[in-house]
């Protein structure tokens, strides 16, 4: 079985994943306007600023969408499991790909509200996951 594929940990999406080891998950706020912004890059899709605080999301949100793969596209997961990736709409406004834990594909359903868990992939990768909430 060949490795799992990780997020590279340079630059901005380093300082995201850099948060989310320590347990936060933060997502960039422009300065000049407010608008937040994932994934993580330079300048504000807004208004051009490239001023940016990271501020903490609430680690709430709601399913907007998934699909569900039957069948492996990379061979460091199981051939024979369906995995649902997620898309997630946090209370902030922003979407981020993920995963719900503990949730068949087919228990799943746009607007189901989730929230954020973290899963320690490596000793130096943790990636935000998300599970039910009532
Ligand atoms: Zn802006």
């Amino acid at each position: 079985m060949s490795a799992r594929p990780l997020p590279q940990l340079t630059g901005l999406a380093g300082e995201f994943y850099g948060f989310c080891k320590v347990r936060e998950l933060r997502f960039q706020r422009c300065v000049d306007c407010s608008a937040w912004r994932h994934v993580p890059r330079e300048r504000c899709g807004e208004c051009g600023s490239a001023d940016f605080r990271w501020e903490r999301s609430s680690g709430r949100g709601r399913v907007y969408t998934w699909t569900v793969a039957n069948r492996s596209m990379h061979p460091a997961f199981p051939s024979d499991a369906s995995v649902a990736p997620v898309v997630v709409e946090m209370e902030e406004g922003v979407r981020l790909v993920s995963a719900l834990e503990n949730c068949p594909p087919g228990e799943l359903a746009i607007g189901m509200p989730v929230e954020v868990v973290y899963e320690d992939v490596t000793e130096t990768v943790t990636l935000p996951k998300f599970r039910r909430r009532a």
